[in-house]
């Protein structure tokens, strides 16, 4: 299994670092995982004059799955725009063709006091949201500006979604309810758009082949008003790539703790780029204050997404569990009565509860 290792900037190679541990750690225990580090973001300019150097890009390419930390800083944001550090990332989904990003929203029994919803609405959520993330309007021709007919200056942009699209995004959707309660909701616009029409009728047809999963319709204004009233009712949400930008951000907060949410984004044969959903943090970057959980729980979903390691996925998982439970918490989740770690610390603990 060969993982490319990008830590990128800021608190990246911190937290990245602790998700390296971890993965070494479950090597030991037998899983034969070869690791290989590249410049990248702000390091990738520093080192090579690019957010994404060639020998980075190729590396990335040869490897099974990407695991990233975050990138960008204040010492990069007067760049150009082609070579600022953000560029980066969006060049390696294109790149690799990573079209379906896995953003899952998992309450800690633990956390329920970070919530801003109330303990007994959050407490046991456990949401996937599965978000295509290479089509429709923010990607669909033509777009632009122009004079209307009346003189008037106006601005557009084309929603579309083809049918592999669709297909493709569908299945990832599946698949991920398979492996987890088996229920999948699809989440569109269908009384208004015609591309959600489309969309809702190919998602029913992929669905025949999966008679064991519960497939459920929902309009995207209701999904956003459900996900706060009662966000326990959804197992796996599917949905396309603007839909999916404002659930899954809207999800994740449901959580409470940007510093425990993992992500990933697959290509069509299961390849992928994993990485916590939060930036580069460059406010607490280098003083070992980072929450390394997301990052390694992200290592987590590249065992189940790519390598198809279940069990060896849920060990992870479990220790970091088990870490919460005994009070290990770093600055950004520490209450009062709990033992406050650093980034470094939060690492050991969770390979100590692997190993225990
Ligand atoms: P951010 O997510 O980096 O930070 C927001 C706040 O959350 C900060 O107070 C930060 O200290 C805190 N935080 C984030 N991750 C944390 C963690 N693991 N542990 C503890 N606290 C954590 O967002 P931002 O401040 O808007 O952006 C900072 C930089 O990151 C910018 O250059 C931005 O472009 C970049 N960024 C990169 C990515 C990425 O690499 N995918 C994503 C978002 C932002």
């Amino acid at each position: 299994m060969k993982i490319a290792i990008l830590p990128g900037d800021g608190i990246g190679p911190e937290i990245v670092a602790q998700a390296v541990k971890v993965l070494k750690a479950l090597g030991s225990d037998g899983l034969k995982l070869e690791l290989e580090e590249a410049p990248f973001g702000g390091a990738g300019c520093d080192a090579h004059g690019d957010p994404l150097p060639e020998p980075t890009l190729m590396l990335a390419r040869a490897a099974d799955a990407v695991l990233c930390g975050a990138v960008g800083g204040p010492k990069y944001d007067a760049l150009p725009r082609a070579q600022r550090p953000e560029q980066g990332i969006l060049r390696i989904r294109r790149e690799l063709g990573l079209f379906a990003n896995l953003r899952p929203a998992l309450m800690f029994p633990e956390l329920v006091g970070a919530s801003s919803l109330k303990p007994e609405i959050v407490s046991g959520l456990d949401v996937m949201i599965v978000r295509e993330l290479t089509g429709d309007i923010y990607f669909g021709e033509p777009r632009g500006r122009r004079q209307n007919a009346r003189n008037e200056r106006e601005g557009y942009d084309t929603m579309l979604y083809s049918e592999p699209e669709i297909r493709r995004i569908a299945e990832v959707g599946f698949a991920a309810a398979m492996k987890r309660g088996k229920r999948l909701t699809s989440v569109d616009k269908e009384n208004v758009l015609e591309t959600s029409r489309f969309w809702r009728e190919v998602v029913t047809e992929v669905g025949r082949r999966y008679p064991q999963v519960a497939l459920a319709h929902m309009y995207v204004d209701n999904a956003a008003m459900q996900l706060v009233r009662a966000p326990k009712q959804f197992d796996v949400i599917v949905t396309g790539n603007m839909f999916g930008d404002i659930l899954s951000d809207e999800a994740s907060m449901l959580t409470g703790s940007i510093g425990m949410l993992p992500s990933a984004s697959l290509d069509e044969r299961g390849k992928g780029l994993y990485e916590p959903a939060h930036g580069s943090a460059p406010d607490i970057a280098g003083k070992n204050a980072a929450n390394p959980l997301a990052t390694i729980l992200s290592a987590a979903m590249m065992l189940r997404y790519t390598f198809n390691q279940d069990v060896a996925a849920a060990r992870v998982e479990k220790a970091v569990k088990r870490v919460l439970a005994e009070g290990w918490r770093t600055a950004d989740i520490h209450e009062p009565g709990a033992r406050k770690v650093g980034t470094a610390e939060m690492g050991d603990a969770v390979v100590a509860a692997l190993r225990s």
